[in-house]
Parts: structure tokens; sequence; C-alpha cells
């Protein structure tokens, strides 16, 4: 994991969406975006493979390992963690032109990402998001029920580390309603 400094001149209004894995972060942005295509939302760099019906430069810049590395000695990446076996990155230049030219700009990533940002733009506004309890949380972790019970067992264990992690956001969003959780995002963002 790493980061590369950022400008204090190149610091305003960006939002970074966190949470624990299986909250909804996804959907809520992708909510958000169908009524305000004018948020501009980060497009990460990662080595996972591509998903059936995701497409290279859409969801994600899919990179080999050697690509990868290379972004990172290149100083490319504003923050870049890795996340259950692959690797995920923000691109940097983006992120700043975007934020240079005033507009609101929205990443969506980990926890460990959230924090990184957290240390190379300080003034970020970090925005976690909840599950509306304990039990939901483990009902949408469960899913499909067709994970093995020690693999469930190991992906509990890990949101009770993840929910911790709350206190250190500036805000917290519950994600009762995917509609409500995304128009209260846009007018955190004062998009709304
Ligand atoms: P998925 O493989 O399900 O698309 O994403 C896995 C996790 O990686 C999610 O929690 C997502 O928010 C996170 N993620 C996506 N892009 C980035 C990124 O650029 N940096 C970091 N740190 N995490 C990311």
């Amino acid at each position: 994991r790493g980061t590369t400094p950022v400008p204090p001149d190149a610091r305003p209004r960006l939002t970074v969406l966190s949470g624990p894995s299986g909250v909804g972060k996804s959907t809520v942005v992708a909510h958000m975006r169908k009524e305000h295509p004018e948020v501009w939302l980060s497009v990460s760099a990662t080595t996972r493979k591509p998903r059936p019906g995701e497409k290279h430069g859409v969801q994600y810049f899919f990179v080999t390992d050697e690509e990868f590395d290379k972004l990172v000695a290149n100083g490319e990446l504003l923050e870049w963690a890795e996340f259950a076996g692959n690797r995920y990155g923000t691109p940097r230049g983006a992120v700043l032109d975007r934020l240079g030219a005033g507009e609101p700009v929205l990443l969506e990533i980990d926890l460990q990402g959230a924090r990184l940002v957290r240390e190379s733009m300080p003034d970020a506004r970090l925005v976690f998001l909840a599950p509306p309890s304990w039990e939901e949380l483990v009902r949408r972790l469960t899913g499909r029920g067709t994970e093995a019970p020690e693999v469930i067992e190991r992906r509990l264990d890990a949101a009770k580390i993840e929910l911790a992690a709350e206190s250190e956001f500036d805000t917290t969003l519950v994600n009762t309603a995917v509609e409500d959780v995304a128009r209260e995002l846009l007018a955190l963002m004062d998009v709304v």
C-alpha cells in the first residue's frame, strides 16, 4: 500500500465513499450517477480480472501486475491498496485535474484507501456507508448461501473490524434505502 503527496492548492471538494465490504457502496454510486451524471466518479486501476459485462475504462482500467507496478513506481496513483488478492488504485492526474477545475469528485474505495487519502489530502470529506444493522450486514454477506461456512465466518470477522473504522470518518450514512443515501451523498457534495 502507498500514497503520493498532493500539493495543498489541489484539495477542494474531494469526497470519498467507503465502508465495509458488502454494504452496498457501488449500488449507491450507480443510483446517484443515473440521476446526476455530472458527478465525476474516478475510475480506478485494478489487477482484478473483469467480471462479465465490465468494460475497460468504465468500471475499471484493467491492468496487468507489471502495468500496476509501473503506475506505482511512476507516482501515478493517489492511493492504492490490496483487497482480496488484487490491487486497486486511484489515478492521481485525472482526480487532480477535476478538482483543479472545481468539479465535485467522488472516489468509491475500500477502507485502507480512504485512510491513505486522509493522509495525503487531509481536507477530503470521508463518508462511511454503514449497514442498517449488524443482522442486515450478516444477511448481505451470507448472500446467496453459496459460500462455505468458514468463508462466511472469515468475512464476518473482517466486517466486525471494518465496522469499527466508522469513528475515523467525517460522516456516516446508513444504507437503509438506496435512493435516500444517494440523495444524502449528493447533498453532502453540494450537488443538490
Ligand atoms: P470489486 O472487486 O468488488 O470491484 O472491489 C473490491 C473493493 O475494492 C471495493 O471495496 C471497492 O470499493 C474497492 N476499490 C475499488 N477501487 C479502488 C481503489 O482505487 N482504491 C482502493 N483502495 N480501493 C478500491
